[in-house]
């Protein structure tokens, strides 16, 4: 279950690159050098996130050098763990052979977001380059991600994996720590108090998990299809609702006394679900946007403002809320690998990703697991 010792850093490693949009080559790379704040972060495992399709069709939300991500030498993955192979001067928060599982944004430190805990809105979003250097990071995004044998962290970004837990649960803490922050920026106390998400992606059925964690009663999973509405049941949602079937703002009004929701987390991010999201909620609650819609919605805004609704966006992983995130895990309060279904070797890449992408075999979270490509490196020294 652990991975291997770190015997030696190889000075070349293999890595995958974007070329043009979709096209992505397996090349040589040198291994990165730690530098202050920083260590080297052999990488075990890595998971595949709907955001990594995007930015390999379209390049946004990725910016590197000021620009698009395109033929620019540029890794992208941000869902990964690893072991500490190396450590920047004068770190001593880790050692040498730690396991450690990652957040995406280390943010510049110096903005007034990034002061405020909520690096993953940093002002200086893709900063790391020429005069204007910030030394912003966001692996997989603006600088380097995790589909290579290694990468680099600032520490303030790894936290620990205990022993007993799987590289491949280990990725996951990152989705379960975007469904922790929109739980939080909610207000966070949630025990006692009507939880709906909408969506069962990912984020969806961990938001149904951490909301459970938390004490909130009853959870509600909204979904269209009945395998994941299945395995939000055994995450801890109460009810689930199919969304084909059922009028779902009719249901979540009947489950809360006719009243509507505390706290609705939409993780869908559709005209439709951003309306029932609304008319769901009940006057006073809150309402979190997980997911972006792609193009402009219409919905009663009217309705919002009459009934003292709250509307809250959530941008990445903020708040330290993947060591929260990593807590809960830690101690089992939920079984995080039930999202995951596939893995494949790193030189299996594209094939994984039409995995993810197409769904294929039920696919919800790909892992890419980097054990043999170490192990060959290891082999042929
Ligand atoms: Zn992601
Ligand atoms: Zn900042």
């Amino acid at each position: 279950m652990s991975s291997s010792a770190i015997n030696s850093v190889p000075s070349k490693m293999k890595a995958w690159v974007l070329g043009d949009p979709d096209e992505l080559h397996l090349v040589e790379k040198d291994v990165p050098v730690p530098g202050k704040a920083e260590a080297l972060v052999r990488i075990d495992a890595v998971a595949i996130c709907a955001t990594d399709l995007e930015i390999m069709t379209y390049g946004t939300p990725a910016l590197i050098q000021g620009g698009p991500p395109f033929n620019k030498n540029f890794t992208p993955g941000h869902e990964y763990m690893g072991t500490i192979a190396g450590l920047g001067p004068g770190v001593d928060e880790f050692e040498i052979g730690d396991r450690v599982t990652v957040e995406i944004h280390a943010g510049c430190g110096q903005c007034k977001r990034c002061r405020m805990g909520m690096y993953t809105s940093c002002h200086n979003y893709g900063k790391n380059y020429g005069d204007q250097n910030k030394g912003h990071r966001a692996n997989g995004f603006t600088t380097d991600g995790g589909f290579a044998q290694y990468a680099i962290n600032n520490i303030n970004t790894m936290i620990k994996v205990p022993d007993t837990m799987p590289d491949e649960e280990a990725t996951l803490v990152v989705t379960a720590g975007t469904s922790m922050y929109g739980l939080t920026e909610l207000g966070g106390l949630v025990a006692g108090e009507s939880v709906v998400v909408i969506g069962p992606g990912p984020i969806g059925l961990l938001a149904v998990a951490v909301a459970k964690s938390l004490g909130a009663s009853p959870v509600v999973l909204v979904g269209t299809r009945e395998n994941r509405n299945r395995i939000g049941l055994e995450l801890g949602a109460d009810v689930t609702i199919d969304a084909r079937n059922e009028d779902v703002v009719a249901r979540v009004k009947e489950l809360t006394g006719g009243k509507g929701a505390d706290y609705v987390v939409d993780c869908a991010g559709s005209e439709t679900t951003v309306n029932q999201a609304v008319h769901m909620t009940n006057r006073g609650g809150r309402v979190c946007l997980a997911a972006f819609p792609k193009k402009p919605v219409e919905f009663d805004l009217g309705y919002l403002a009459v009934n003292n609704i709250y509307l809250y966006g959530i941008r990445g992983e903020g708040k330290s809320a993947t060591h929260r995130a990593m807590a809960f895990m830690a101690e089992k309060r939920f079984d995080a690998s039930k999202i995951h279904t596939h893995t494949f070797p790193m030189e299996d890449l594209p094939t994984a990703l039409k995995y993810a992408r197409e769904r294929i075999d039920d696919a919800i979270k790909v892992v890419v697991s980097m054990k043999d490509t170490h192990a060959a490196a290891e082999a042929a020294e």
